[in-house]
């Protein structure tokens, strides 16, 4: 499997492709593109390697996040899937693009609610689904338990944790999605998040001062 992460738009929000070498079969996870140059280069990227894109997928329905949604669907023609949860941010996506100064057509609605009952398939690949709420109601984490890679949305990040001053956000319940879902993996499996470089859970178990009891209150 191949991980090919394009950083986009004003809030600098990971897009990832994520893809099989052999099948040429791959997902799209929060396509954030918002200029026309970040859609060329991606569009770009999934040509030049001869992707097959399956499905888009949304860790959650901040606008940094879902701001490509409309092109993505358009572009690959395939189901944009989300945790219902996160279904009240689609609705208000344009008041969250106000707060931001940022102005963007209303998105499309998810082709498919996705929770943790549910399993992503493509390729060979299995993606499971973890609901992490905290960040936001609806957030998710997808995991490739055979590659050992979490996408984590904006849950845990190098150093630092998602921030919880926005639209339902919940400390208790980020730092709980964090220590007893992504932590139950091991130490090297690794973390590919919304924002920032990769990391691993081993590396942020240790050293992140959120959750190492580094910052007593957070733990
Ligand atoms: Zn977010």
């Amino acid at each position: 499997m191949t991980t090919q992460s394009f950083t986009v738009n004003p809030f600098e929000m990971n897009c990832y492709i994520y893809w099989d070498d052999d099948s040429k079969e791959g997902v799209i996870i929060d396509p954030g593109a918002y200029e026309d140059f970040e859609k060329d280069e991606i569009t770009k990227y999934i040509k030049d390697n001869g992707i097959s894109i399956k499905l888009i997928l949304n860790t959650h329905g901040h606008i940094d996040h879902i701001l490509g949604n409309d092109w993505a669907m358009k572009t690959f023609n395939v189901p944009l899937l989300m945790h219902k949860d996160d279904s009240p941010l689609i609705d208000n996506a344009l008041e969250q693009g106000a707060m931001f100064q940022i102005q963007f057509p209303k998105p499309p609605s998810p082709d498919k609610f996705i929770d943790e009952s549910d399993e992503i398939k493509f390729a060979g690949t299995t993606l499971k689904i973890l609901h992490t709420p905290g960040h936001s109601p609806g957030s998710v984490s997808f995991v490739d338990e055979k590659e050992k890679v979490i996408f984590g949305g904006d849950t845990v990040f190098l150093g630092s944790i998602g921030r919880t001053d926005l639209w339902m956000g919940d400390i208790n319940l980020l730092l709980d999605s964090i220590n007893n879902k992504i932590f139950k993996y091991e130490d090297d499996y690794i973390i590919y998040p919304g924002h920032m470089e990769e990391t691993s859970v081993g590396e942020e178990k240790v050293h992140n001062p959120f959750l190492n009891g580094e910052f007593g209150k957070y733990v």
